[in-house]
């Protein structure tokens, strides 16, 4: 069965309780779900990115595939002194 891939780009900081959901991009290449996961997270400088699967193009039933996560966009709060 086919299915269906939309990713969330995900802005993180856990210092200041942050957790906004930013942009959602479908993946339109499941083989390439990774490097093209990689290129949202770039563009949103998101530290947390979430693929969620459907089983039908309107996503009205999706489920959580995987979650990337990428150290490099992660907020700064740690190097502050707090
Ligand atoms: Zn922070």
């Amino acid at each position: 069965m086919k299915k269906y891939y939309l990713a969330v780009t995900y802005d993180v900081c856990e210092h200041n309780d942050l957790f906004i959901d930013m942009n959602e991009y479908p993946i339109d290449l499941p083989t390439e779900m990774e490097a093209q996961v990689k290129d949202f997270a770039k563009q949103d400088v998101a530290p947390l990115v979430r693929v969620y699967e459907s089983e039908t193009s309107d996503f009205k039933n999706i489920t959580l595939h995987r979650e990337f996560t990428f150290k490099e966009y992660e907020c700064c709060c740690e190097s502050d002194s707090m």
